[in-house]
C-alpha cells in the first residue's frame, strides 16, 4: 500500500482507528479534524464505553460482537496505554433461555445468576426477586477518553501521518476535501467519519434519514456499598422496561447512570448544560433501580450526542464519490465496534477486499455491507 494516500476526516474512535490501520497497511494518512486531535466534544470523548457481546432481542449484532474483547485488547496493545478494563458486564434479561442459547453460538463464556445470588453479588441494586441475569466476566468497559489520547499519540509519532487539527471540512469531491480555509486536501480516497456532525457534510438525500441524538447521564460518586460499587461490572437491562444502564468506577472514574428515556431527538447540537428536568427525570429512575440511592452523590451531569438512521438500528455507511466513504451515521453503540468497523473502512479505502463480507458479518453491523450501502 505504499504510496496510497488516504484522508481521514474526523478524530472520534472511528477515524483514529481507521487512520491507524491505514498507517499499519503502508498508506500515508491525512487526518482532519475541526477541534483538537482528540476533541472533547466528540461522541467518542468521554469516560466510558462498554464492550459487550449480548444484545438483548439482536442475535446478528449478539454474534457480531463476539470476537470484541479480543480486539480492543489488542488495539490496548498495539497503541499502548491502560484503557480497556475487563470489568464484566451484567445484563437483567426477561429472556434467559433464548439469551443463553444464542450466546452458545459465540463460545463466549457467560453465567447465569438469578434470586438470592444475584441479590448477594450486587446489593448496590434493587433487583425483583424473580429478576435473571447474564454476566458476561471477560466483557469490559474502555475509559474512552484515554483510548483516543494513546490513539492520537500513536499517530502522531508516526512519519506516515500529517495531522491537521482546527480544520473544518466544508466540502467533498472525489477523493479529495475542501477546508473551510478553502485549502483542498487530495488523497486516492476519503474517509469521513464525522460522526453526528455527519450531516453536514452528507447529500440531503442521505442526511435527512438520519435523525439526531441527545442523551442525560448522571455521574455518581456513592457512600454506600463501596466494596460491591468496586469490584461492580456495568449492568444493563434495569427497570420494567429493561432501558436503564450503568458504567461502574474504573480507575478513579464515577458511575455514569443513565436510561434510554433520557435520550430524545434534537434538531441540532447545541449547549452541553443539562435541563434540570432530564437531571431529575434520571434521579428519579435511579431511586427506584439503586438501594440506597444517594442524590446528594450525584456530583455531576454530561450530555451526549450521536447521529441514527431513521430505524435507529445503528450505522450507516455510505460511499458518496469514487473514493470516498462515510460512515454516516453512528448509532448509539458503535464504539465498542470501532475496532471492526475501522478495518473494513481501511479495506475500502485501500481497496481491498473487505474482511467483513460473506460470513454473519455480511450486514453487521447493521448497513456496513458491501450490497445494502447507501448512495
Ligand atoms: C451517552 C452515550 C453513551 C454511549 N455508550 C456507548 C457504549 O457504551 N458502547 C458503545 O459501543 N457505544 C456507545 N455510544 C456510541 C458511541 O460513543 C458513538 O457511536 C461513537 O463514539 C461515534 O464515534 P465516531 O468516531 O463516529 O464520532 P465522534 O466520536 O463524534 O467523532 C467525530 C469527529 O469528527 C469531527 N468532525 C465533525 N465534522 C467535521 C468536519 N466537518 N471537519 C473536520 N472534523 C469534523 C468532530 O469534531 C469529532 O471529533 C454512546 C454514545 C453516547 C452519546
Amino acid at each position: 500500500m505504499s504510496g496510497v494516500r488516504v484522508v481521514v476526516v474526523g478524530s472520534g474512535v472511528i477515524g483514529l482507528l481507521t487512520a491507524v490501520e491505514c498507517v499499519r497497511a503502508g498508506a500515508q494518512v491525512d487526518l482532519v479534524e475541526q477541534a483538537t486531535i482528540p476533541s472533547a466534544t466528540a461522541a467518542s470523548y468521554d469516560q466510558h464505553r462498554v464492550v459487550r457481546t449480548l444484545h438483548r432481542g439482536d442475535p446478528r449484532s449478539t454474534l457480531a460482537a463476539a470476537g470484541l474483547h479480543e480486539a480492543w485488547a489488542e488495539v490496548e496493545r498495539r497503541l499502548g496505554g491502560r484503557f480497556y478494563h475487563r470489568t464484566g458486564v451484567l445484563t437483567v434479561t426477561t429472556d434467559l433461555d433464548a439469551e443463553l442459547a444464542l450466546l452458545a453460538e459465540t463460545g463466549i463464556p457467560v453465567r447465569a445468576l438469578a434470586g438470592a445470588e444475584l441479590a448477594d453479588r450486587y446489593p448496590q441494586l434493587r433487583l425483583a426477586p424473580a429478576q435473571q441475569a447474564i454476566l458476561e466476566s471477560a466483557a469490559g468497559t474502555v475509559l474512552a477518553d484515554r483510548a483516543l489520547q494513546s490513539a492520537a499519540r500513536w499517530l502522531r509519532g508516526h512519519p506516515a501521518v500529517r495531522l491537521h487539527p482546527q480544520s473544518r471540512v466544508v466540502e467533498l469531491a472525489e477523493a479529495a476535501v475542501r477546508l473551510a480555509g478553502g485549502e483542498v486536501l487530495a488523497g486516492d480516497s476519503v474517509v469521513v467519519a464525522a460522526g453526528p456532525w455527519s450531516r453536514d457534510l452528507l447529500p440531503a438525500g442521505l442526511s435527512a434519514g438520519l435523525s439526531l441524538k441527545r442523551q442525560t447521564m448522571l455521574s455518581y460518586s456513592p457512600g454506600s456499598f463501596p466494596s460491591a460499587w468496586s469490584r461492580s461490572p456495568a449492568v444493563l437491562g434495569l427497570g420494567s422496561t429493561g432501558d436503564a444502564w450503568l458504567m461502574p468506577p474504573v480507575a478513579g472514574t464515577p458511575v455514569r447512570l443513565s436510561a434510554a428515556s433520557a435520550c430524545r431527538t434534537v434538531a441540532e447540537q447545541s449547549d452541553r448544560q443539562t435541563p434540570v428536568t432530564w437531571r431529575n427525570h434520571l434521579i428519579r429512575r435511579f431511586n427506584s433501580l439503586l438501594t440506597a440511592f444517594e442524590p446528594l452523590a450525584v456530583t455531576d451531569t454530561t450530555e451526549g450526542y450521536y447521529l441514527t438512521d431513521e430505524t435507529g438500528q445503528g450505522p450507516v455507511l455510505a460511499q458518496l464519490h469514487d473514493g470516498v466513504w462515510a460512515f454516516a451515521a453512528c448509532g448509539g453503540m458503535s464504539f465498542k465496534f470501532a475496532p471492526v468497523l475501522a478495518q473494513a473502512l481501511a479495506d475500502r479505502a485501500l481497496g481491498r477486499q473487505p474482511r467483513l463480507t460473506g460470513v454473519t458479518w455480511v450486514d453487521l453491523p447493521h448497513r456496513l455491507t458491501d450490497q445494502p450501502v447507501r448512495t
